[in-house]
């Protein structure tokens, strides 16, 4: 209902703003000419209009005064018109606070679409959980949910929560979550994430994590916290204005008060005149083209990269994408495609391939790791997990677990080195896994990963968008790290690192260059919370991969930096369009109303208008293309 008045006043108010303008141009200054007219009509017109526009932006005012914010960008325009109202410019009055509001509506209007698309990419938040409990369906909140609880999902229905598949056999559009577009098939056993959608027949899920831990809200809370990681240059704005705002104040007082006394204090057009002069002076020099045009730059900018399937922490980012001289990329999964397979089993004597590959499956049971996959092959019915106790993972180097009550190692040679196996090292292009069981030496697995098609072309472009370097890191041996280093075109690769070592590699090269990592979120965390912008991919279900990166690429495609790179620096460019026209106008026309006695005098305040008003609605209409841009090149 309010809404609906206040959009009806403003627009009546505009049209009555054009046509009193019109009129005030055909017939002259009516405020030195006409006064009956002036004061008879066209005072209580532009006053009712000029309150039923202005009275929240007063109500905004006396609220902030009252938390003793004085002096922002609205109270100073709220005083220039009251000033003008003063001397008789009445419509100048009220075309100040008219023009700001339907700056602010443009502003609100496109603040509102960004925050719509990246809303739409994330419009995944459950309202019910159909709890299902000894084949009785309850409908309840999704906090209400405790781990362990079953639930079912019907065909079309999201997964709310992350679960575990108990009972049935479908598909998932698991495109909102993963970027991947192909329909993932599961069945009994499966872990399945929440935001995907079942597309298939219905499905029984166990929790295994509350609401507010699972995958959709952490992907929420990512964004919509962005805007609380601001970027510098906004925040250089909104500091700036708070200190500038009661330097104009005082500058305006000074004019209007101090040069009348000075010349004649007791003519009263000599006191309109510099009144006049004042209030034009802070209607200029208010600071809205900026307030409003630089932070909706950085949102429209968010907006646009989640419409591309990135996900970023704060617009802070932004604006170290467009200074980003190194990236490090982590290899499996993210370079590489991180579907292993198994190309070779080779035991010791007295041991049979067979025996080898089930001790590496037994070894496997647990992990998570890609390596993990290949070797298990989806075949985790065969194994009796009894027999497995104290699995431990090692970062880097494998894992280490009980079976049958004797220590089985699986993993690279550190690992067998730092439990004092002997073996003999295999010089292979390939990655290799050793086995040792009960002390001993048993065979060597070869397993294979691919290189991505996409990661050539994007780390080509990386050098064309102007990063200095590219450099892969990896906890694989050194003669697989060189074939994949080559094949990709990084500048530079170090091999045989731990988790850590990765991440002290990191902080060397971070020192005196803005350096984001890429990693697939597999033990990962330190080096993403490490780099200047942590980028995670493909590992959104991991536990950590949403918390510890600043920038989330969902789709797992490693282009996706460029298209951020080059968003960065549009936004780049367009904030400094805005600040430096923005500048230029408002000096330019500050100095006019400064100098006395120019022809167009009487007319400075709708100079003043334009310099104010008009410059909002220029700089917003000009941060608005970023988003036209990147609608054009899709
Ligand atoms: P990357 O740096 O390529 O991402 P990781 O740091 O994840 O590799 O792992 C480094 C190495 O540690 C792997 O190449 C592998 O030799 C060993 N490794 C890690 N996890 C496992 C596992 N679950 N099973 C066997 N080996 C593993
Ligand atoms: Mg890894």
């Amino acid at each position: 209902m309010k809404k609906k008045f206040d959009f009806i006043s403003l627009i009546l108010a505009t049209i009555v703003t054009i046509v009193l303008l019109i009129v005030h141009i055909i017939y002259g200054d009516v405020s030195l000419g006409i006064n009956t007219v002036n004061n008879l009509v066209i005072l209580p017109i532009s006053l009712l209009f000029y309150l039923l526009v202005s009275y929240d932006l007063f109500i905004e005012s006396f609220k902030k005064i009252r938390h003793k914010q004085f002096f922002d960008e609205v109270t100073l325009s709220l005083i220039a018109t009251i000033a003008a109202f003063a001397i008789g410019e009445y419509v100048e009055a009220l075309a100040v606070v008219v023009f700001f509001q339907v700056g602010e509506r443009f502003e609100k209007y496109a603040v509102d679409k960004s925050r719509n698309s990246i809303k739409s990419i994330l419009d995944l938040r459950p309202d019910k959980v159909t709890l299902y409990n000894d084949e009785i369906e309850k409908v309840v909140e999704p906090f209400d949910v405790n781990i362990g609880d079953l639930f079912i999902v019907k065909s079309g229905e999201r997964v709310p929560i992350d679960g575990v598949v108990i009972e049935g056999k479908s598909s998932l559009d698991t495109s909102s979550i993963t970027g991947e577009s192909v329909p993932r098939s599961v069945k009994e056993n499966d872990e399945i994430l929440s935001g995907t959608i079942n597309i298939g027949s219905p499905l029984v899920i166990k929790a295994t994590k509350e609401f507010y831990n699972s995958t959709v809200s952490k992907m929420l809370d990512l964004v919509e916290n962005a805007s609380s990681q601001k970027a510098n240059s906004e925040k250089f704005i909104t500091k700036f204005a708070k200190i500038y705002t009661p330097i104009v104040i005082s500058l305006a007082v000074l004019v209007a008060i101090i040069p009348p006394l000075i010349i004649n204090y007791s003519d009263p057009s000599v006191w309109s005149n510099y009144i006049r002069t004042a209030a034009s002076f802070l209607v200029i020099s208010c600071p809205c083209a900026l307030v409003l045009s630089v932070p909706m730059s950085y949102f429209v900018t968010l907006g646009e990269a989640s419409k591309q399937k990135v996900l970023i922490k704060g617009s802070t980012f932004i604006d170290k994408f467009t200074k980003l001289k190194n990236i490090v990329l982590d290899k499996t999964g993210t370079i590489t495609k991180g579907n292993f397979v198994v190309t070779s089993i080779n035991p010791v004597e007295g041991t049979s391939k067979d025996e080898l590959l089930k001790l590496a499956k037994y070894g496997e049971y647990y992990s998570n790791h890609p390596i993990a996959h290949a070797v298990l092959n989806n075949d985790k019915e065969s194994l009796n997990k009894d027999l497995l106790k104290d699995y431990q993972e090692i970062d880097g180097q494998g894992v280490k677990v009980e079976y049958e009550s004797s220590t089985l190692l699986i993993g690279n040679s550190k690992l067998l080195s730092s439990n004092n196996i002997e073996f003999n090292k295999v010089d292979s292009p390939f990655t290799i896994l050793y086995v040792a069981y009960k002390g001993k030496y048993l065979g060597y697995i070869e397993i294979k990963d691919e290189i991505k098609e996409s990661s050539k072309l994007a780390i080509a472009n990386y050098h064309k968008n102007g990063v200095k370097k590219v450099i892969m890191l990896t906890g694989d041996n050194q003669n697989i790290a060189k074939v994949i280093a080559q094949d990709a075109g990084v500048d530079e690769f170090h091999a045989n690192l731990l988790p850590l070592d990765k991440t002290n590699k990191l902080k060397e090269i971070q020192q005196n260059a803005t350096t984001a990592f890429i990693g697939d979120g597999v033990n990962d965390a330190p080096s993403l919370t490490t780099s200047d912008i942590g980028i995670s991919m493909g590992g959104i279900g991991s536990d950590i991969t949403i918390d510890s990166s600043d920038v989330v690429i969902m789709d797992d495609d490693l282009n996706r930096v460029n298209d951020v790179i080059k968003m960065s620096k549009r936004n780049k460019l367009v904030v400094y369009e805005n600040i430096i026209f923005a500048l230029a106008v408002k000096i330019g026309v500050m100095i006019l109303s400064l100098i006395p006695n120019l022809p167009i005098a009487s007319y400075i305040m709708w100079f003043a208008i334009f310099a104010d008003v008009g410059v909002t609605v220029i700089c917003v209409f000009n941060s608005l293309r970023l988003a036209l841009h990147v609608k054009k090149q899709n």
